[in-house]
């Protein structure tokens, strides 16, 4: 681009405009998923929904490639562009509860611990995700499965609105009364139909919880599966669990269960008695504790700068040959900074939701796998993601065709196009509709046909 239109962009929009070689893009364009290395042709660090709207104003002048930067999580690397403008988000960060109405309208720039911060100080809280640097906006447009789904459905079962910039520079309100049909596509089609610059959520009074992990032994992984499997049989609404192979920081293998019980934490105690008196654990980590300290277990697990590549299938059943081959892979992955395998447990009121009654189609699945691999050196990048692709061909006849299409790597049109599932022509009407150029393509894209 010509210093001319960079300057025309500088006088347009309140925030920081960044160029190749100026102080502050490098770290501007840098994601925590290090395998991604694009550059921008220009990044625009927006204030407000007056900067989004001039920045989508000025791509559609100028022709530009655009990305959209949230939290920067995806590990595909959807929020930057090589070329083109990356409108940056990350600076948007305005939050107010409204503790009557036990509602709060967020700007998407908002990391959940950010988010989860501000809400617990009126002791309330809605499902987000389970890492706390991950950002609020990408997490909820496609999904957000985390601690309190079971009881409250995902992070977008509890939007209630959204302002949204589309292709031609309009903003729109979405909501139950406001263009519904933008208000059904938003949840779940990801950032495919504009610019979303906040979100409003439902909240649910919530204190202390019960939870953590119980770490086992990798060599008994086959037998916790199976025990997780029956104990998942069992559990109320109140209590999340997911578990898998991971390094612990002394180098140690193990299966790990982690838990959350979002009820009283003394019911949580005593319905996770059995959990973590099964077996002989190497290391039992579950306590009453604070939401945010939950929250923000995972967090030293999930460094940036690592080198991360995924596969995620939900399964279709979680037989006892599934567990024998899933048990194959614990403590097998080539780094010890991996997740690989994992199980997520989806169960109670995310499950509750009919299929078509948001974008989002994962409804009536129970378990949901990943192979999170993260490594350090990108020498090691061919042997981890060999290994990684290795595993989901073994475990391919126990999974079902689609994905969460939050956790995709870069595999393409028909594994995007599976994620939205039987959703997806509906999508694609919505996306004649309100984007038919297709300005808004680096996410899990739906094709527009017009
Ligand atoms: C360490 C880690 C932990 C995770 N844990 C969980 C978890 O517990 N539960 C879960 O459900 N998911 C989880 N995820 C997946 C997560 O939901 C996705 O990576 C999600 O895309 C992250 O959102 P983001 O805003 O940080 O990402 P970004 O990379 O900024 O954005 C992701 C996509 O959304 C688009 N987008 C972002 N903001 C907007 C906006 N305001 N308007 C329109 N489009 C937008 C981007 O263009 C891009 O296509 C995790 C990911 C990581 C890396």
């Amino acid at each position: 681009m010509d210093s001319s239109s960079i300057e025309k962009l500088r006088t347009t929009v309140r925030g920081v405009v960044l160029c190749p070689g100026e102080h502050g893009y490098d770290a501007a364009r840098t994601i925590p998923n290090a395998m991604i290395d694009r550059r921008p042709a220009v990044i625009a660090r927006c204030t407000g929904t007056a900067d989004v709207i001039a920045c989508v104003r000025f791509a559609r002048d100028y022709d530009l490639v655009v990305a959209v930067h949230g939290g920067g999580h995806s590990v595909a690397g959807k929020s930057v562009c090589d070329g083109g403008l990356m409108i940056d988000l990350s600076a948007m960060k305005g939050i107010r509860v409204d503790p009557s109405r036990r509602t709060v309208r967020a700007e998407t720039g908002l990391t959940l611990g950010e988010f989860d911060r501000e809400t617990q100080a009126f002791g309330l809280a809605t499902t987000l995700g389970v890492v706390s640097k991950t950002g609020i906006a990408g997490l909820t447009l496609g999904g957000g499965w985390g601690h309190l789904h079971a009881k409250y459905g995902l992070a977008l079962d509890n939007v209630i609105g959204a302002d949204v910039v589309t292709a031609d520079g309009r903003y729109l309100t979405a909501s139950a009364n406001e263009n519904a049909d933008l208000f059904w596509g938003v949840r779940g089609g990801g950032g495919n139909f504009g610019i979303v610059t906040s979100l409003e959520y439902r909240l649910h009074e919530l204190g202390p919880v019960f939870g953590g992990a119980v770490f086992y032994p990798a060599a008994k992984a086959e037998e916790v599966l199976r025990f997780f499997r029956e104990f998942s049989r069992t559990i109320p609404d109140e209590l999340v669990i997911q578990c898998g192979s991971l390094t612990l920081p002394d180098n140690m293998p193990v299966f790990a269960v982690a838990a959350c019980y979002c009820g009283h934490p003394s019911e949580g105690e005593k319905i996770l008695k059995p959990l973590r008196s099964f077996g002989s654990p190497v290391a039992d980590a579950m306590a009453e504790m604070s939401y945010l300290q939950l929250q923000g277990m995972f967090d030293p697990f999930f460094p940036p700068g690592r080198q991360t590549y995924v596969k995620s299938n939900f399964i279709r059943d979680l037989n006892d040959d599934a567990v024998r081959a899933l048990a194959e892979f614990v403590g097998k992955s080539p780094s010890p900074y991996s997740f690989a395998p994992f199980v997520e447990h989806w169960h109670g009121a995310a499950t509750r939701v009919g299929i078509t009654d948001t974008a989002f189609p994962h409804r009536q699945h129970t378990y949901n796998l990943m192979f999170w691999s993260n490594w350090e050196s990108p020498s090691e990048s061919e042997k981890n993601i060999q290994w990684t692709r290795t595993c989901w061909k073994v475990l391919r006849p126990f999974l079902v065709e689609g994905s969460y299409g939050n956790y995709l790597s870069d595999e393409g049109d028909t594994f995007a196009r599976a994620a939205y599932g039987p959703n997806y022509d509906r999508l694609v009407v919505l996306k004649n509709k309100y984007d038919p150029t297709n300005v808004f393509h680096m996410n899990n894209n739906i094709k527009p046909t017009k």
